[in-house]
C-alpha cells in the first residue's frame, strides 16, 4: 500500500512498530504508547499526544528517532509536529484525516450535547477533558468547600446554588471541577454549553458582525446548563459583558444552572458591571486554596497510580515537601522525574529526586534573567528590533515577539503585569494578562511556538 493511500493512524502503528524496537521499553510505555497519528499532508505529519508535557519530552527527546521512522514508513521527507489532543478525540480521529483539536484544560470549544438520551451510551464531548472527573479530584481541607458545591450542583443543577462561582489562583482545580460537572450532566442526559469566556466572546462578537445574534441567543438559552470558563476575561469588554448578561438572566430565570470560575475574587470582578458582579454574588461563590502538604501527597499518590508507576512513600515525600505554585507545577514535578527516570534507566529513589530537583532549582535561579536581557534575546531571535517590539506596529510577527516577550518576563523574569506593561510600552496591563494567556493555550497545541520559547530561554540560560 502506498502512502497516499494510508491513513495516519496506520502509518504511525507502523512507525510505532519501529520505534518499539529502538526504545527502551519503560520509555516506550510511558511516551510513545498513547500516541497516534492524527493527520498527514503537505510534507507533515501530526502526532497526537495526552498532554503538553508529553509532547514536548517527545520533540526534545525524540525528535530524530521519530522524525526518521515516519519518513521510512512514509518514503520521503516528513517533518513531525506534536499537537496535544484530549483523550476522547484521541480515540476518535484515529480513522480520520482531521486534526484532532489541541488544547487541554485551556481548549476553547463549545458542544452542546443532546438530551434525554441514555446516560450509559453518552461519552464526555470532546471538549470535556475526560481526566477530569470528580473521581480524579482529590480532596483536601483547601478545596473541599468548592468539591462539595460542585458535586451539589452536578447532582442537583438548577436546584441548589445558582449561579455557582468557584475562584482560586491558577492552576489549584477550577476547570477540573467545572469539566467533572460538565461530564456529570451529560451522563445524566442534560443539554450543556461549556465554553471559555474568551470562546463566549469571540462568538457573540462574531455574532454581532455576522447579523446572527438572535441564533446566538437562542443557541445559549436553550443550554440546561451553562459552564463558563474564566470569566474574568470579561473584564474591559463591554459589548461582551451586554450579551453576557442577558444570556444570564435567561438562564437564570428559567433555572437553569450557571457555573462560572474566575481566578480573580468576585469582589474584584467590580470592574465589570455593577449588574454582573451583584448577580453572581446572588449565588455561591466558593475559592480553593493551595494544597496542604497533606493534599499535596495523596494528589502525587493519585497520579502516580493513575501513570501506572509504583513510587516509593520516601520520594512522593520528597517531592510533597516542596513549595508549588499550584497543583500543574506538583504533577510536573513528578512528571519529570519519572520522566528523568525512564530516560537514564535509573531507579526512581530519593537519590534521583534530589539530583533532578537541584538541577532545576539550580537551573532556575541561574535562569533568572533581567528585564533587559529577554527583551534583547526576543527580539534577536524573532528579528523585530527592540523600538519596533515596545511600539504601535501590530502586525503578526510582531505582535507574537511582543506576547513570547511578556510571557518569558512573567515566567522567567518574574515581573508583574503592570511593569511588563510598561516595559513594552503598552499602556494597559489586560493586554499583558491576555498576551501570556494567548502564548499559554497556543503553546499546547503549536510545536513551532514551544521551540520558539525553548530558544530563547536556552540563549538566556547561555547569558546567565
Ligand atoms: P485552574 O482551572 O484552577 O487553573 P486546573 O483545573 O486546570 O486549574 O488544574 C490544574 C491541574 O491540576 C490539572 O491537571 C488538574 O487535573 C490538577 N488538579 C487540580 N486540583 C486537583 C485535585 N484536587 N486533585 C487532582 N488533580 C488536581
Ligand atoms: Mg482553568
Amino acid at each position: 500500500m502506498s502512502s497516499r493511500t494510508q491513513k495516519p493512524g496506520q502509518i504511525w502503528d507502523a512507525a510505532l512498530g519501529e520505534l518499539q524496537l529502538q526504545v527502551a521499553r519503560p520509555a516506550f510505555e510511558t511516551w510513545l504508547r498513547d500516541t497516534e497519528g492524527v493527520a498527514h499532508r503537505d510534507g507533515e505529519f501530526i502526532v497526537g499526544t495526552a498532554n503538553a508535557f508529553i509532547a514536548e519530552m517527545l520533540e526534545h527527546r525524540m525528535y530524530p528517532l521519530i522524525e526518521r521512522a515516519i519518513e521510512h514508513v512514509i518514503g520521503e521527507p516528513t517533518s513531525v509536529r506534536f499537537q496535544v489532543v484530549t483523550q476522547s478525540s484521541i480515540s476518535e480521529s484515529v480513522e480520520s484525516e482531521t486534526p484532532a483539536v489541541a488544547g487541554e484544560s485551556e481548549q476553547t470549544l463549545t458542544v452542546t450535547a443532546g438530551t434525554a438520551q441514555p446516560a450509559a451510551v453518552v461519552a464526555p464531548p470532546p471538549s470535556l477533558n475526560s481526566r477530569y472527573t470528580f473521581d480524579r479530584f482529590v480532596v483536601g481541607k483547601s478545596n473541599e468547600l468548592a468539591h462539595a458545591a460542585a458535586r451539589a450542583v452536578a447532582d442537583n443543577p438548577g436546584n441548589v446554588y445558582n449561579p455557582l462561582v468557584m475562584y482560586s489562583d491558577v492552576g489549584l482545580g477550577k476547570t477540573h471541577l467545572l469539566h467533572a460537572i460538565g461530564s456529570q450532566a451529560i451522563a445524566k442526559g442534560m443539554s450543556l454549553i461549556y465554553a471559555t469566556t474568551e470562546e463566549f466572546t469571540n462568538e457573540y462578537i462574531r455574532a454581532i458582525r455576522e447579523g446572527k445574534t438572535e441564533e446566538f441567543r437562542q443557541r445559549y438559552r436553550s443550554a440546561g446548563l451553562l459552564l463558563l470558563d474564566d470569566i474574568q476575561f470579561l473584564i474591559g469588554k463591554e459589548q461582551t459583558q451586554e450579551g453576557f448578561f442577558h444570556t444570564f438572566n435567561a438562564l437564570h430565570m428559567s433555572n437553569r444552572q450557571i457555573v462560572i470560575t474566575s481566578d480573580r475574587p468576585v469582589s474584584s470582578l467590580k470592574i465589570l458591571e455593577e449588574r454582573i458582579s451583584s448577580r453572581l454574588s446572588g449565588g455561591l461563590v466558593v475559592d480553593i486554596q493551595p494544597p496542604d502538604l497533606e493534599t499535596r501527597l495523596a494528589i502525587l499518590r493519585a497520579k502516580a497510580e493513575q501513570m501506572g508507576v509504583k513510587v516509593d512513600g520516601q520520594v512522593l515525600e520528597l517531592l510533597g515537601a516542596r513549595i508549588y505554585r499550584n497543583i500543574r507545577e506538583l504533577e510536573g514535578s513528578l512528571n519529570r522525574v519519572v520522566a528523568y527516570s525512564d530516560l537514564m534507566q535509573r531507579p526512581l529513589d530519593a537519590e534521583l529526586v534530589r539530583q533532578v530537583i537541584a538541577d532545576t532549582q539550580e537551573a532556575r535561579e541561574r535562569r533568572q534573567p533581567s528585564e533587559r536581557e529577554v527583551i534583547d534575546a526576543v527580539s534577536a531571535h524573532f528579528g523585530v528590533d527592540k523600538t519596533t517590539l515596545c511600539g504601535p506596529k501590530r502586525d503578526k510577527k510582531t505582535a507574537l515577539a511582543r506576547q513570547v516577550a511578556m510571557y518569558i518576563l512573567r515566567e522567567d523574569a518574574a515581573m508583574g503585569s503592570t511593569a511588563i506593561a510598561r516595559a513594552l510600552g503598552r499602556k494597559d496591563h489586560s493586554t499583558v494578562l491576555h498576551g501570556c494567556k494567548t502564548i499559554e493555550n497556543y503553546q499546547n497545541a503549536d510545536a513551532k511556538l514551544r521551540r520558539d520559547i525553548l530558544t530563547v530561554r536556552e540563549t538566556l540560560a547561555a547569558v546567565g
